[in-house]
C-alpha cells in the first residue's frame, strides 16, 4: 500500500513523495530538464550554477556561457522539451502549464507552424502520464520588436496555448505595452499570467494584474510587503506560482527558511509550488515540498493542502 503525502513528508521519504500527484504551472521549456539530462546526452559535465547570482541577468550570464551553447537550436530544444517530460513524469507531475517562448519558432524553417506542430506531438506523446498544457512566453526585452509582437498574436490564433507568460525585468516594459497581446489572449480565452514582484514592489504586483487583467501572477512574492495588496489579491482569487529555490538562487529571498510563501499563505493569499527551470535550480517539484518542510516553512498538512488545491480542475490520474 502506498503510503500518503503528510506522512512521506514527515519521515522523509522522497520516493512516496514522487509517486503523490503534483502540478507545475510555472516552468519555463527551455530550461526544464534536469542538468543531469543534458549531461548524459552530452556526454560531459557541465558547471554547476553557483548558490546565489545576482537576479535575472546573473542567472542569464550563466545560462548563456554554460546552457545556451549547447541546446540554442531545434535539436537541443526538443532534446530538452522532451526529458522535461520525462523528469516531470518521474517526479510525479501530472499537469503542466510550460511556457515556449515565441523566440522558439526561430528554430523552424516552417517557423510558428511548425514549432506549434512539435508541441501538440509533445502534448499527445505524454497525454496518458501527465497533462501538458502549453503556454506562450513571451520576455519583455521583445516588446520592441514588430515581428515578434506580430508572430506571438499568429501563435494566439493557433489555438495551441492555453495560456499566455509575459518575463524577464519589469522595467524593461511597463505592462501597458502589452495589453493588445493579453487583450487578444483573454478573447482567445487563454489563461493569463505575467512575471512580477519577483524583485519589485507590492503595488507593482497589483498595478500590473490590474493592467493586463491576470489571472495568476509567476513569483509575485513582494506582495508579502503590504498587508493590503495580499488582501486584494486574495478577495480576487489572484493565484501566486511560487518557485522558492529560484527566489533563493536570484537573491530575491535570503534564505529558504525566510521565504515569504509564509506569509502569503497566511494571509489567504492562493500559492502552487513550481520549478522556473530545473536545469539551473535543480530542485523538482517533489523537492521543493519537501525543502519547504524541512526547512521548517510550513508543515507537513498545510504542504499537503497546498498540493490538493493545485489538482482542482486536473483530470483524474490514475496513480
Ligand atoms: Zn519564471
Amino acid at each position: 500500500m502506498s503510503i500518503d503525502f503528510i506522512e512521506a513528508l514527515s519521515t522523509d521519504n522522497l520516493t512516496a513523495i514522487k509517486a503523490s500527484p503534483k502540478t507545475d504551472v510555472h516552468c519555463h521549456a527551455f530550461f526544464s530538464a534536469r542538468r543531469e539530462s543534458v549531461e548524459r546526452w552530452l556526454g560531459q559535465p557541465l558547471t554547476k550554477p553557483p548558490p546565489k547570482m545576482k537576479g535575472v541577468e546573473g542567472m542569464m550570464a550563466y545560462a548563456d556561457a554554460v546552457l545556451a551553447p549547447h541546446i540554442k537550436h531545434r535539436e537541443g530544444f526538443e532534446f530538452v522539451a522532451v526529458s522535461a517530460m520525462n523528469d516531470a513524469v518521474q517526479d510525479g507531475v501530472v499537469m503542466l502549464e510550460m511556457s515556449f517562448d515565441i523566440r522558439l519558432a526561430e528554430f523552424y524553417s516552417g517557423g510558428i507552424t511548425e514549432l506549434c506542430a512539435f508541441i501538440e506531438a509533445l502534448v499527445e506523446r505524454y497525454n496518458r502520464q501527465a497533462e501538458l498544457r502549453p503556454e506562450l512566453g513571451f520576455s519583455r526585452g521583445n516588446a520592441e520588436d514588430p515581428k515578434l509582437m506580430a508572430l506571438a498574436q499568429e501563435a494566439v490564433e493557433m489555438g495551441v496555448f492555453q495560456s499566455i507568460d509575459l518575463y524577464s525585468r519589469q522595467e524593461v516594459c511597463p505592462p501597458e505595452v502589452m495589453k493588445p497581446l493579453f487583450t487578444k489572449a483573454r478573447a482567445a480565452e487563454m489563461k493569463l499570467k505575467a512575471h512580477v514582484g519577483e524583485f519589485e514592489d507590492a503595488d507593482e504586483v497589483r498595478r500590473t494584474v490590474e493592467v493586463l487583467d491576470l489571472d495568476e501572477v509567476q513569483h509575485g512574492i513582494a506582495a508579502a510587503e503590504s498587508v493590503e495588496v495580499m488582501r486584494w489579491l486574495s478577495e480576487h482569487h489572484i493565484q501566486l506560482n511560487v518557485c522558492p529555490t529560484s527566489n533563493v538562487m536570484l537573491d530575491g529571498v535570503p534564505e529558504l527558511a525566510a521565504h515569504p510563501i509564509r506569509v502569503l499563505f497566511d494571509n489567504g493569499v492562493p500559492v502552487t509550488i513550481n520549478t522556473d527551470d530545473l536545469m539551473i535550480f535543480g530542485q523538482s517539484v517533489s523537492e521543493e515540498y519537501r525543502n519547504l518542510y524541512q526547512a521548517g516553512v510550513f508543515s507537513a498538512d498545510e504542504l499537503d493542502n497546498i498540493r490538493r488545491a493545485s489538482l482542482v480542475g486536473v483530470t483524474a490520474q490514475s496513480r
